[in-house]
């Protein structure tokens, strides 16, 4: 199981798992590639979001 560090963007249709180079995780809403109202890395943990869209339960976060 996938640990839950990212708050409700953990199971949220909208993130995607972005890995630098150094071997670090970062959650990133790709609303915020469309949308330049929007942050592309929120702050975390995500404890309310409008836009929240909960992920099917199988599938992965994009990466
Ligand atoms: S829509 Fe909200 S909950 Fe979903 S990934 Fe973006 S910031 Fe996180």
């Amino acid at each position: 199981m996938a640990t839950q560090r990212f708050g409700l963007c953990d199971s949220c249709v909208h993130q995607q798992l972005v890995r630098s180079g150094r071997g670090s995780t970062f959650s990133m809403c790709r609303i915020g590639l469309r949308d330049p109202d929007w942050p592309k890395y929120p702050r975390m943990p995500v404890l309310r979001c409008p836009r929240y869209e909960a992920r099917p339960p199988q599938a992965a976060p994009e990466r």
